[in-house]
């Protein structure tokens, strides 16, 4: 049979022109291929085809203006669908055409055909339905669990963050004996500290459960996996039953990686959400990985009271920051930790009446020891194999990562990815940033996913934060750069604070002058980073940072002056001249 395909109710545009053809003749497409691009001075669309067949005919080439209604193409369905009768047919949810696989018969289907449905209810997930619904999408947000905000939220980002500041303060006051304070040691009482945890979490989740209905985002809790390319299949609570959209957003995240031949079924045996609970302190607790996660959880159940060890496999503690950063963290962590094995590696865990029986090996591995708790906390990987991403015909690596383009699109043009699932870094503020592109994409916006740089924070004591790119890896790929930097023994603020360590550099591409990275570490540390990825966003050059005039006296005066020194204008240090 054959059928005409026109162009759609494109808003408010008479005539748009058409800057890409993406078929041919003979080609053939699914309901929802997208045919051509259109392009407003405000927006560039894809006209997405409503009908699965075979194209047949092209009506339009690239430079054409079109108007809502005209015809772009001819295509043969054969017998699987029925001909819309005009423009606004045309335009109506693909999910109205017949599916390119059909619906699993036993799930009841809903009648409401979503514009936007979004799979995963963290903080990627409900950024973009809040924002597609903002732009006026009728949005569905699909969460397995009984909360919204995903593993941040729950037990992640957040409920650490509670557990760094109490350890950060008990720390604080302790230091204060030296300053002719004493406070005596710590009553903890676990169980208003948990209490204390949930509440930060309860605040925050439920505020997003606020947000959803003043936006009238529908969410519907149970776990979704595609059953085609326009529905989902979720099992909840009530059942399973089927919803269709038009666009997904796929935002379900990532898992912590669980080292394979170890007692996962012994409770000694945790990862960073057993961490989180603070069911009760071990005597002693092994952390196995010294990366982000791993050294801030050991650096809570330290100054809780727990003897702690860290075993890392490379020969530094947070890969892939700076060593001159990591540097003051590692002292102080020395100091808090009993052991920092590196270089060694994990061989076995066994599970033993008095704790797990763990064995290393590697230049510094130490004897078997026995552990009350280990912490796996080694990475994390991708959720993109748990979705029946094929049954939608989007494609999945090896690992689980859904690539997707500069809009978030995956290679089905109407459903996109974002978050940790989308690929690295695995970090919440890449992952809202990505959702509302994916989101102003769908609603035809020029958007695209593409920032000089993201932050990264070590939220430990001292924090260790970097932006940009880093000075090893301006060495490794030979990009020549100006350093400007100031340690912090220099700073009042900090040495105010009884705070001698810490550094902010900042790198300038040594052709153009503009900021390319920096990094600092010292308590608050992360919060300088905010200025620096502007500087970098901007193209700021030395002068424009230190010409800034930072508040005295302050931890950010520390930027200003790391700049003056690249600009060879800072008066609180000593330099002497270049040249
Ligand atoms: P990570 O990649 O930061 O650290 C894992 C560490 O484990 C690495 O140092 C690695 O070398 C080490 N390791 C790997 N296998 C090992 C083994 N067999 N034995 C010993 N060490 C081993 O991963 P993470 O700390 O688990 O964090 C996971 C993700 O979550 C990261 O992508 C991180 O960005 C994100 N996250 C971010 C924050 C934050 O922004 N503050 C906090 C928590 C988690």
């Amino acid at each position: 049979m054959s059928s005409e395909i026109r162009v759609p109710d494109i808003g408010d545009f008479d005539s748009v022109e058409v800057i890409e053809v993406l078929v041919e003749v003979g080609d053939v497409v699914e309901v929802e291929t997208s045919l051509i691009v259109l392009e407003s001075d405000k927006a560039t669309m894809d006209v997405p085809a409503p009908l699965a067949g075979t194209l047949t005919e092209l009506l339009i080439s690239v430079g054409d203006k079109v108007a809502p209604g005209d015809l772009i193409a001819r295509i043969d369905t054969g017998t699987q669908a029925a001909e819309p009768a005009s423009a606004d047919e045309a335009a109506k949810p693909a999910v109205q055409a017949a599916p390119a696989v059909p619906p699993e018969a036993s799930a009841p289907v809903d009648e409401v055909a979503y514009d936007v449905l979004v799979m995963g209810g963290g903080p990627g997930g409900y950024t973009a339905a809040f924002r597609a619904a903002d732009l006026g999408l009728k949005t569905v947000l699909v969460e397995r669990y009984d909360t919204l905000g995903g593993v941040c939220l729950n037990v992640g980002c957040i409920p650490s963050k509670a557990l760094l500041h109490t350890a950060h303060v008990i720390d604080e006051a302790a230091a204060m004996e030296q300053h002719g304070v004493s406070f005596g040691s710590p009553q903890i009482n676990l169980e208003k500290l948990r209490g204390f945890k949930q509440s930060v979490v309860k605040q925050l989740t439920g505020g997003l459960v606020q947000l959803a209905k003043q936006r009238k985002v529908d969410v519907v809790h149970g776990t979704a996996r595609f059953a085609g390319p326009n529905s989902v299949q979720v099992d909840g609570p009530g059942g399973a039953r089927q919803l269709q959209f038009r666009h997904a957003i796929i935002a379900v995240g990532s898992q912590s990686v669980r080292l394979p031949g170890m007692p996962w079924d012994d409770e000694r045996l945790i990862d960073s959400t057993g961490a989180l609970e603070l069911k009760d302190m071990p005597g002693r607790m092994l952390v196995i990985g010294g990366g982000i996660i791993g050294l801030e959880m050991a650096n809570v159940y330290a100054v809780l009271g727990s003897s702690v060890d860290v075993v890392e496999l490379t020969p530094g503690l947070v890969p892939g920051c700076d060593p001159d950063l990591v540097k003051p963290l590692s002292k102080r962590m020395a100091k808090r930790l009993d052991n920092i094995w590196l270089g060694t590696k994990v061989t076995q865990v066994e599970a033993a009446g008095e704790g797990l029986r763990v064995h290393f090996s590697g230049d510094q591995a130490p004897e078997p020891q026995i552990y009350g708790r280990v912490l796996v906390a080694v990475g994390r990987k991708p959720n993109g194999h748990t979705i029946d991403a094929q049954t939608a015909g989007v494609q999945v690596d090896d690992r689980g990562f859904i690539p997707v383009d500069r809009q978030m699109r995956t290679n089905v043009p109407h459903i996109f990815a974002i978050g940790d699932v989308a690929g690295q870094p695995m970090l919440a503020h890449k992952a809202t940033h990505e959702g509302k592109t994916a989101a102003e994409v769908i609603a035809g916006h020029k958007a695209e996913f593409d920032p000089s740089c993201i932050p990264s924070v070590v939220y430990t004591d001292p924090e260790v934060a970097w932006v940009g790119l880093t000075e090893t890896q301006a060495k490794e790929q030979g990009i020549a750069y100006d350093k400007g930097q100031f340690p912090w023994a220099a700073n009042g603020r900090s040495l105010g604070m009884g705070n001698q360590d810490g550094l902010t550099k900042i790198l300038f591409d040594a052709q153009t002058g503009r900021c390319i990275g920096a990094g600092a570490v010292g308590p608050n540390a992360g919060e300088l980073m905010a200025e620096l990825g502007l500087a970098i966003e901007m193209g700021a050059d030395a002068e424009d940072i230190g010409l800034t005039i930072h508040a005295h006296p302050t931890l950010s005066e520390t930027v200003g002056m790391a700049a003056e020194a690249a600009a060879g204008t800072l008066t609180d240090l000593y330099m002497p001249k270049k040249r």
